[in-house]
């Protein structure tokens, strides 16, 4: 990520993909200035490697207490970060919390589509509405009208392509998931509808697909590692221009077909 982008704020940054970018933000040869990774128990086992993370980069890493599924922790979270970045704004915006539950149509439970819908659709809708102010801010700081890039102002949605209703007929039989397809194929579209709204703040839009990769939601007979996905996520982001506003790409760049 270019150096001139100068804060980022991730969602799930305790472990998985989230954890791996701000490790890899942190460690770049020309690193961000200020990261926000949020977790939902900052203080608990489950973040224990990204407080030591945080530890170790005390001036860049801050950790941020958020629930993605709750309201007042977004907007308290949003207080404290807008109270932190000031009149720079904050540039980046990563929504990448989500759950995943195995199921058909026929098996999946109220519950399993309640939070489905709840974590990958109302988590990234609220925490996009709460931090845009910020992200406005930023849009206006930059020095830069007329550009649309992730170093200026952006809102990143971590997808899938298992929400592409082209490609579902080749894998809906072995890895059904039917409430996390729906539910990510709505975030998709929550995507596309803020990149038409908020074109005229020149905040671009994107969902990304990081690979299939080893993750605790990913499991082990994943294809990749978490480092491979978060290095390609990371070029791809650096490289989006006002000509990807509302794009779906992999995390080598390839346009995902919906
Ligand atoms: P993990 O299951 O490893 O991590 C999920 C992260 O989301 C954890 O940090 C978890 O926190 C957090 N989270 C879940 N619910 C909430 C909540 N209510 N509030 C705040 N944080 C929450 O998954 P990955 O790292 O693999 O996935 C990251 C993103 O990438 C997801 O959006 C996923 O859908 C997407 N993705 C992953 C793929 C893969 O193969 N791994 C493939 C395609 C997309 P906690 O520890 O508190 O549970």
């Amino acid at each position: 990520m270019a150096a001139k982008t100068y804060s980022v704020l991730i969602t799930g940054a305790n472990r998985g993909i989230g954890l791996e970018m701000v490790k890899q933000m942190v460690e770049a040869t020309r690193p961000i200035q200020k990261i926000f990774a949020c977790c939902r128990d900052p203080d608990g086992p489950r973040s224990e490697a990204l407080q030591a993370l945080a530890k170790k980069h005390p001036n860049v890493v801050t950790v941020i207490r958020l629930d993605v599924t709750d309201l007042s922790s977004i907007k308290q979270s949003a207080q404290k970060v807008g109270s932190l970045v000031g009149t720079g704004g904050l540039n980046l915006l990563v929504n990448n919390a989500g759950v995943l539950a195995h199921g058909t149509v026929m098996t999946t439970s109220p519950e399993d589509m309640q939070a489905a819908f709840n974590t990958n659709i109302m988590g990234p809708m609220n925490v996009t509405k709460e931090f845009l102010p910020l992200v406005q801010t930023a849009a206006r700081a930059s020095g830069a009208p007329g550009r649309m890039s992730c170093s200026k102002a952006a809102v990143i949605n971590i997808s899938t392509v298992m929400a592409s209703m082209a490609s579902l007929a080749a894998s809906y039989s072995h890895m059904p998931a039917m409430s996390y397809r729906v539910s990510k194929a709505g975030l998709n579209m929550l995507m596309l509808c803020c990149s038409e709204e908020f074109g005229k703040d020149e905040i671009l839009f994107a969902g990304l697909h990081p690979g299939w990769v080893k993750t605790e939601m990913g499991g082990s007979a994943a294809h990749i590692e978490a480092p491979e996905s978060v290095e390609g996520l990371l070029r791809v982001m650096d490289s989006l221009t006002d000509k990807q506003n509302g794009a779906f790409l992999d995390y080598q760049g390839k346009p995902i077909p919906w």
